[in-house]
């Protein structure tokens, strides 16, 4: 099993330029997250996967070339759903509030710690990184979607 390689992103959190804004990033499509976001070990990322997974907030989406899942925060029309195929059409992320994301800074999807307020884009890793990453854990995504599914 490949290692899981940790992306340390130092706080960027401007809340006066993303307080007036409210989010424009945010609802337009929800940030990718990488393996990393789940914990250092392989069986604390599934651990920690089917608890997001468990929450409603989180889903699987798939990447439509490269036939590849991923983890992400789900729409707002998502909540509740395992299953997620619409980031390629955007939507607000389920995980937005008026004041702000509900995560904490260190708990955010890291494409969305990577974006810079101002230049308001991410800054030196994009989606098909995260896409790319998680792709030695497709059998990890399928066992705690699984779980998640038989549980419910
Ligand atoms: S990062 Fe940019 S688009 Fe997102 S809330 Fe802040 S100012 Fe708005
Ligand atoms: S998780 Fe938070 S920061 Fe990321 S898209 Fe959703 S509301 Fe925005």
């Amino acid at each position: 099993m490949h290692p899981i390689k940790l992306q340390i992103i130092a706080n960027n959190e401007n809340a006066a330029l993303c307080g007036p804004c409210g989010g424009r990033c945010c609802k337009s499509v929800p940030g990718y997250t990488f393996p990393s976001d789940f914990g250092p070990t392989v069986e604390e990322m599934e651990r920690q996967i089917i608890a997001a997974l468990r929450t409603g907030k989180f889903c699987v989406d798939d990447d439509d070339e490269e036939g590849s899942n991923f983890i992400r925060p789900a729409l707002i029309h998502e909540e509740g759903m395992i299953w997620g195929h619409m980031t390629k059409y955007g939507g607000a992320c389920s995980l937005l509030t008026a004041s702000g994301c509900s995560l904490s800074f260190d708990k955010r999807p890291t494409m969305c710690r990577a974006l810079k307020p101002g230049i308001c884009a991410q800054q030196g890793i994009n989606n098909q990184d995260a896409i790319d990453a998680w792709r030695p854990y497709q059998d990890v995504i399928s066992r705690a979607a699984e779980m998640v599914e038989s549980c419910t």
